[in-house]
């Protein structure tokens, strides 16, 4: 998500604290089966992931070393409810804490080679956001790596969505 840090959930690390309470209190009183198939849509979105990982990765050498506007820099992103829903079904674990700017308005994973994370401990956004440099990249190369990047994407949307209205209906 890009907007105000302010307006970002849980940024102070007691409300994150209290959201993570929650939300591993309410997965737990969850039945088996419920919390099975929690679980094993979140390796389907794993899946996906791992599936486009290589050709985003790939862009990202081909693009980010010479880019002189870096995103990372100037974005403003966030864990969303479906990010930790993800990673507290696939994991049995959440990040730390939410994600904020450093003093300099950089984020706080960026590192001088990119982005410290793994790509499944990222943002939804971060692997969604294909940025105009990249996108001409793909839309100049193989149609099938385009489709399948674009088809994975669409997929992983999908299927956040479908998580986070099934534990809605569950708790
Ligand atoms: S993803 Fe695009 S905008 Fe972001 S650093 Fe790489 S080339 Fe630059
Ligand atoms: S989490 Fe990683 S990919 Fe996302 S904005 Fe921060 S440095 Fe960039």
């Amino acid at each position: 998500m890009i907007q105000d840090v302010e307006s970002s959930p849980w940024q102070r690390p007691e409300l994150w604290a209290e959201m993570e309470m929650s939300l591993f209190t309410a997965a737990g009183a969850l039945s088996m089966e419920n919390s099975s198939l929690l679980s094993s849509l979140t390796q389907q979105i794993a899946r996906n992931y791992e599936s486009i990982d290589e050709i985003l990765t790939t862009l990202c050498r081909q693009s980010c070393p010479s880019c002189d506007d870096v995103c990372c820099r100037h974005a403003t992103v966030w864990y969303d409810f479906r990010d930790v829903l993800f990673s507290c079904f696939h994991k049995q674990t959440i990040p730390v804490r939410q994600i904020h700017k450093k003093e300099n308005g950089v984020c706080m994973h960026l590192q001088a080679d990119g982005c410290r994370l793994a790509r499944l401990e990222r943002p939804f956004i971060c692997t969604w956001y294909v940025c105009p440099l990249q996108k001409q990249l793909l839309d100049g190369g193989d149609e099938k790596v385009r489709v399948q990047c674009a088809d994975s994407l669409d997929e992983i949307k999908r299927t956040r969505k479908q998580l986070e209205e099934l534990f809605c209906s569950f708790v």
